[in-house]
């Protein structure tokens, strides 16, 4: 429930916002090509997921420099 802001003291809120924290993201080991990538997302390395190509990789060109 909406607390009005002046009620809430610094102590209050402070004790309240240390549970707010940043937390590392879930890792995981892909099965295909063993790149580390987040779970239950497709593998940016290999673009596979769940044992299936499911984004195809671009086949990789050399940048001709002038
Ligand atoms: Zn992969």
């Amino acid at each position: 429930m909406a607390v009005p802001k002046r009620k809430v003291s610094k102590q209050r809120k402070r004790k309240r916002r240390t549970h707010f924290k940043l937390h590392a993201p879930a890792m995981t080991v892909c099965p295909n090509c063993g790149e580390v990538t987040l779970s239950h997302q497709v593998c940016k390395a290999c673009g596979f997921y769940k044992d299936k190509e499911v984004v195809s990789q671009p086949v990789e060109e050399e940048v001709e420099a002038e």
